[in-house]
């Protein structure tokens, strides 16, 4: 594999998240929290590529910073909130290709959060750039599309090989492991997860990677399905966009 990532803190919760392509030194940057800790992660790497999930300020604010370091930087984006994006070159959209020196990203797009919001998933390197779609142990809030939306989303990213890696746009991992242990208080994963990610915060080291199969086995998100989630919010038996719903208001009250 060339392809590497660096993964970093941007602003207060903000992940600054860097995939470089060592065949060709291509770095590309997902989403622009911040410009000045994504300039000292680089290190002797030149910028090439910006990878855009959502409009919102802490993803796109430090672009105009790294455009005017690297004035040939190209700026994906989703195609829905172009507008919305300084700098952006190429509109994107589901099924898309984007390519970081001879590293490959396929666009799949996950409304929900936003309307527009894609995510950035490469699949020979089995790694996914989720921004605030998918976060571990829970997912972004549901701001500009319908709640059936948003599932439909997830559970394509949920679709996702088992192994593929997880990268999100928040650190939220410590707040929504104490909703989802309210929702499975018995999920054994769940308990050594939530073990794992009071070690890691102790020690100031991030909570992800996840994986998609950790994420199958302990998101109440995306486990809509299991009986033991549907009976925590009263609705068994029902559909899961249904189910998704009610959990993700009840978390907004949490
Ligand atoms: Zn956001």
């Amino acid at each position: 594999m060339t392809t590497s990532v660096r993964q970093f803190m941007c602003l207060t919760d903000n992940f600054g998240v860097l995939v470089h392509d060592s065949e060709t030194g291509a770095t590309a940057t997902i989403d622009a929290p911040d410009a000045r800790p994504i300039l000292d992660a680089l290190g002797d790497w030149v910028l090439t590529d910006a990878l855009i999930t959502h409009h919102h300020s802490d993803h796109v604010q430090g672009v105009p910073e790294l455009k005017a370091k690297f004035p040939d930087l190209a700026v994906y984006g989703p195609a829905k909130e172009a507008a919305r994006i300084p700098f952006l070159t190429t509109a994107v959209k589901e099924g898309e290709r984007v390519r970081i020196g001879a590293s490959e990203a396929i666009v799949l797009d996950t409304p929900g959060h936003t309307l527009g919001h894609v995510i950035y998933y490469f699949e020979k390197d089995q790694v996914v750039f989720c921004g605030d779609t998918l976060f571990s142990l829970g997912c972004g809030r549901a701001f500009e599309a319908p709640y059936a939306v948003f599932w439909s989303s997830l559970a394509k990213i949920a679709a996702l090989p088992p192994e593929t890696q997880v990268y999100c746009g928040h650190e939220y991992t410590k707040a929504n492991g104490a909703f989802a242990a309210t929702v499975e208080p018995n999920n054994a994963a769940l308990k050594r997860r939530l073990e794992e990610v009071s070690r890691l915060r102790q020690a100031g080291l991030p909570t992800l990677p996840t994986t998609i199969a950790g994420e199958l086995a302990t998101n109440p998100f995306l486990r809509v399905e299991e009986p033991s989630v549907q009976a925590a919010v009263g609705l068994r038996g029902v559909a899961p966009a249904v189910v998704f719903g009610e959990l993700r208001s009840r978390k907004d009250r949490f």
